[in-house]
């Protein structure tokens, strides 16, 4: 196949994708994406191009959408959707988080789904692609009504998964709490204690140490290692955090073990700028202890911190940025307000937090890009880990744990670096990161024949 060629299969693959799933914007943008950077690879390797792979790539193995019904405290009747797509087993067990948050629906499910296929086979660690989750709002909720939702979501996500089908972890708006009420209606109904059907399990029944400070830990160690590659140093740095939940917080624990400042958290009624550096011990008592807001740490933290109702962390000049919150929260006019305040790096925690445009605009100031796919991908690598304990009913030790999750991370970034190298795009992650998790899954795919 000649570039040309190949361009109009992709051009041809992008329409087809947005006629076959109407009204499902996010996948687009995050098929697009991964689309757009597979012409060299297909033109150098065409045989990854055979056998409907691309296709096949973009359907998902399996969708399934259920009714949650469930009692509130006042006794009443509530009904919400219930969302699990396994999107592609080829290089092992289904694996990605559940998201509980009132904007999930099957378009947000897809695209986690389908970056988690590419995410999860740039860890090596031999899991497939999966997402899942619910519009439920835990927010608000009290413990017995959470508790009643994740029994009445497992009553029929129980069937689905499994330590060697599919094996789901957190995300937004699901925490340890909820992956705890999880895990006890799968083995109240099952009557198993299988240990491996879940991840970020406490550390007392089956959790891996570490594996909440991973996706944070992670990313800041793939930026560190971007910087590095730039002759640059992260100690010293000036950095913003948007987010303030599970992946927020451990960014900015790293940040700081590493000599960097965190100037910012956020949620999303606004932000807060501590010019002092974000109090970790005092954010952590309000989000995990409290489970309250921002607003409540500008209150509490005296005179070096503000809260911004509305707004963006972005307005506030840095020399990195790790957005930890969620998909298209940095837009056009915030990177053009980061590249103004003399932006080095963008190292993304959340799944697709940039937008398409935002990121032409931080790519042509020359500023180093780390896709989520790859920088957020220490999240899942411990959740591997987490199964591999399980399989063998071993308890590793947190060092251990982060040693591996170091050199995971190492790993990833050399992968993207050398592949990005290899198809003539050096430095670009986003090239780099598609085409070795695309090689990966579907050498493994054509290895497997059709189905
Ligand atoms: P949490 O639920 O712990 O925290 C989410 C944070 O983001 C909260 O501060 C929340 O604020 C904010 N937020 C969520 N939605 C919005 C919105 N629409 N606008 C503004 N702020 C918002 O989730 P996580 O920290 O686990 O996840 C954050 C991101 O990281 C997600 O994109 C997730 O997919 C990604 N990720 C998570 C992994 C993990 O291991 N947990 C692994 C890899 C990626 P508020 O309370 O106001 O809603």
């Amino acid at each position: 196949m000649t570039a040309a060629s190949t361009q109009e299969r992709l051009a041809a693959l992008q329409k087809e994708i947005v006629r076959r799933n109407p009204a499902q914007p996010e996948f687009h943008q995050a098929a697009s994406e991964v689309l757009q950077s597979l012409e060299p690879v297909l033109t150098a390797r065409p045989e990854l191009a055979e056998a409907a792979l691309i296709e096949r790539l973009l359907e998902p193995e399996r969708q399934v959408v259920f009714r949650v019904s469930w009692q509130d405290d006042e006794g009443r009747a509530r009904v919400n959707r219930g969302f699990r797509v396994e999107f592609n087993s080829a290089p092992g067990p289904y694996k990605g988080g559940l998201r509980f948050h009132p904007s999930v629906n099957l378009s947000v499910v897809k695209f986690l789904g389908f970056e988690q296929i590419f995410k999860n086979a740039l860890t090596g660690l031999g899991v497939g692609g999966g997402k899942g989750g619910s519009d439920f709002d835990p927010r608000g909720r009290s413990d017995a009504e959470v508790m009643r939702f994740c029994q009445a979501f497992t009553t029929e996500l129980y069937r689905h998964i499994g330590a060697g089908t599919d094996v789901p972890a957190g995300d937004i708006g699901v925490g340890s709490r909820e992956i705890g009420f999880l895990f006890g209606q799968y083995r109240r109904i099952t009557n198993r204690w299988e240990a491996g059907v879940l991840t970020g399990k406490g550390t007392g029944w089956g959790g891996s140490q570490g594996r909440t400070q991973a996706t944070g830990y992670g990313n800041v160690l793939f930026l560190a290692e971007m910087l590095r590659r730039r002759g640059q140093d992260l100690a010293g740095r000036q950095a913003l955090v948007s987010g303030s939940g599970n992946v927020a917080i451990y960014t900015v624990e790293k940040l700081h073990e590493l000599g960097a400042r965190a100037l910012t958290v956020s949620d999303s009624a606004g932000y807060v700028v501590d010019e002092k550096g974000i109090d970790l011990e005092l954010l952590k008592q309000i989000k995990e202890v409290e489970r309250g807001r921002v607003r409540d740490y500008a209150e509490r933290r005296g005179a070096s911190a503000v809260y911004v109702p509305g707004g963006s962390v972005w307005e506030v000049p840095a020399d990195v940025a790790l957005p930890s919150a969620t998909q298209n929260e940095l837009n056009v006019a915030d990177a053009l307000t980061l590249v103004r305040g003399g932006v080095q790096a963008v190292s993304e925690g959340a799944n697709m937090p940039v937008t398409p445009e935002a990121v032409r605009i931080l790519r042509d100031a020359g500023v180093a890009y780390g896709p989520g796919k790859a920088a957020n991908a220490g999240g899942v690598a411990v959740s591997a880990l987490e199964m591999r304990q399980n399989s063998g009913r071993e308890t590793w030790p947190r060092e251990r744990v982060e040693n591996e999750l170091a050199s995971v991370m190492r790993d990833i970034h050399e992968v993207c670096w050398q592949t990005a190298e290899r198809y003539g795009t050096p430095g670009d992650y986003v090239t780099g990161a598609n085409v070795a998790g695309f090689e990966r899954v579907t050498e493994a795919m054509l290895a497997q024949g059709l189905l």
